[in-house]
């Protein structure tokens, strides 16, 4: 009999592993794949090359989690991106941005002299404001809502917290002062509107709107990509507040690390596993079984699945209240990204820098690929009638141009993360047309560097339906849920229940489906065992 089972070894199924095993419970953690980590991992894709197959770049891992599981003892270290991006052009000057502040005011002073002087400002804004609001990120949200008893029953010890967490934020929150008003749009609005009234320069708002638009099925023009923006600069993991790095020896060294972490503490893992249903006897849970038949007690279980998994696929249609399972289904899990993983010979030569094919600062950062904000616009309008962009958004990594552990030397990793690309197609289905969209995409990274195509050894292509059946992840939302304002903080999952619990005894989220949502940041995981353990050793 464990005291706690977690269905999934995704980083947040292993977190939450080892807070509980740390308070001495017994935890077991069940993993369909073969490897720990869901979509932060590492794969042996082809022979003398390792590659991060889904996420690829860290951030917002919390400080916290890196000291109280010890990482750096097992391996994990970061590499800082250093620049953060480069956005090549065909014609004229391209933009290099970084963490010296001075080098981008000169950098964005090629296309204008007044962004240049907003820009220190506009990072100062994010920074304040990204400041003030992370500390919510630890927090169990509050219930806010005048819900009804007939939607969840909640004891006066919960009602205490709320109100003592609410106060908390209310606290936080003011010190933002007078850029609350600013705050409340990024939290809630469009990032091009905000961009438009910063910026002047194209090149530097669509450097800036990529961000906001990764994971989303928005343009920036839409409601809600502002967060998506505010989401990015927020983390430290990478050295500095919002500087990004890459994981040495790819995403699957931190989640490698963590299981080591977690077995020391004395947490089991199984790997090739899946759970079919959890057991429930009342309205309780009593164990689970496996897809083999195997069933296994236990007083808990943390789901690491997302919502729809966990309470539509893995517990009986019916056993959940109906207006939970109605909040269920309303989840949002649309989704338009893709991943694109290339093997190849010599490192991408840009046009305008030619003759650079040795690791150069242009290699280094994140490489926006052709995207202007009407580019970005028109990409999206292709997809929303269920049709891949004409030109797709590409961000574009080269890892292996800071760390040479994951490729044999002289060949590259380029890792290719794409918009967008509708899960809901009209025409076709993914497995027919997802080579011919990866040919598009080399297509439209050659106009940029036009040896890319020909240098291409090996590829992996996986589109939003790959990402569902390889990753688990619903509609292939790489968030497990899309992140807009009605899907965030106490209304993630659903209204009501956002303190990981759920309305069967015994039975909690420990994934991105819960606040703060996805990204590989941990504070799921570590959120949902400070819950389980509130509730005590069942
Ligand atoms: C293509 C892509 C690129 C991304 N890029 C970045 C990035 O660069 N940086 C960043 O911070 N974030 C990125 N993200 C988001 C980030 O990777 C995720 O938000 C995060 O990894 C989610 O972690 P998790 O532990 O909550 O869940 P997951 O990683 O989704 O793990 C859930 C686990 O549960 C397992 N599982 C599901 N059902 C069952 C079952 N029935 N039985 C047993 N096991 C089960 C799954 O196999 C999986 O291992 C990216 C995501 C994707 C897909």
């Amino acid at each position: 009999m464990y005291d706690c089972v977690i269905i999934g070894a995704g980083h947040n199924g292993l977190v939450c592993a080892h807070q509980l095993a740390k308070q001495g419970w017994k935890v077991l953690i069940l993993e369909r794949r073969d490897l720990v980590g869901g979509a932060c991992v590492t794969e042996a894709l082809w022979p003398g090359f390792k590659v991060s197959t889904a996420s690829y770049l860290i951030s917002l891992l919390l400080p916290e989690i890196e000291q109280e599981m010890e990482l750096a003892r097992f391996g994990y270290r970061v590499l800082p991106r250093n620049p953060s991006s480069f956005t090549p052009v065909l014609e004229g000057p391209s933009l290099l941005l970084g963490p010296d502040l001075k080098q981008n005011q000169e950098q964005i002073a090629q296309f204008s002299r007044h962004d240049a002087e907003q820009f220190p400002r506009y990072e100062a804004m994010l920074e304040q404001i990204a400041a003030c609001l992370e500390p919510a990120l630890m927090q169990t949200p509050p219930d806010l809502l005048p819900l009804p008893d007939s939607w969840r029953s909640v004891g006066f010890g919960k009602k205490l917290r709320d109100t003592k967490t609410a106060w908390q934020l209310h606290r936080s929150l003011k010190r933002l002062g007078e850029t609350i008003p600013e705050a409340i749009e990024l939290l809630t609005g469009a990032a091009l509107p905000i961009l438009d009234r910063w910026f002047e320069s194209d090149i530097l708002k669509a450097a800036l709107a990529t961000d906001a638009i990764i994971g989303t099925f928005q343009p920036p023009s839409a409601p809600g990509t502002a967060y998506v923006l505010l989401h990015h600069v927020m983390g430290s993991a990478g050295g500095a507040r919002g500087v990004w790095g890459y994981v040495e020896g790819g995403m699957g060294a931190l989640s490698q690390a963590m299981a080591a972490s977690a077995r020391e503490a004395g947490v089991e893992i199984r790997t090739g596993v899946s759970v079919d249903e959890i057991l429930i006897n009342g309205q309780q849970t009593t164990g689970l079984r496996l897809s083999t038949g195997e069933t296994i007690a236990t007083r808990s279980v943390a789901s690491n699945a997302d919502a729809h998994v966990t309470f539509e696929k893995l517990i009986p249609a019916g056993t959940l209240p109906q207006n939970f399972e109605t909040a269920v289904s309303r989840i949002d899990y649309s989704s338009a990204s893709m991943k694109i993983n290339v093997a190849v010979s010599e490192l991408p030569d840009f046009t305008c820098l030619p003759g650079n094919t040795e690791p150069g600062p242009q290699h280094r950062g994140t490489i926006h690929i052709g995207a202007t904000c009407e580019e970005i616009e028109r990409a999206y309008d292709d997809a929303k009638y269920g049709s891949p962009s004409q030109k797709p958004i590409i961000e574009m990594t080269i890892p292996t141009a800071v760390d040479s552990t994951l490729a044999p030397p002289g060949q590259h990793i380029l890792s290719l993360f794409v918009q967008y690309a509708p899960y809901q197609l009209k025409d076709g289905n993914w497995d027919e047309i997802k080579e011919d969209f990866a040919d598009r995409c080399l297509q439209r990274i050659a106009d940029f560097a036009p040896n890319v195509p020909a240098s291409v050894l090996h590829r992996q292509v996986l589109s939003p339906l790959d990402l569902e059946r390889t990753f688990g992840l619903t509609g292939g939302n790489i968030f497990q849920g899309a992140m807009p304002a009605h899907q965030l903080y106490n209304l993630r999952p659903v209204p009501g229940w956002s303190d990981y619990r759920t309305p069967i005894k015994g039975v909690y989220l420990c994934g991105s489906a819960a606040h703060p949502g996805g990204g590989v940041m941990g504070a799921c995981g570590r959120n949902a065992a400070r819950e389980l353990l509130r509730d005590g050793k069942p």
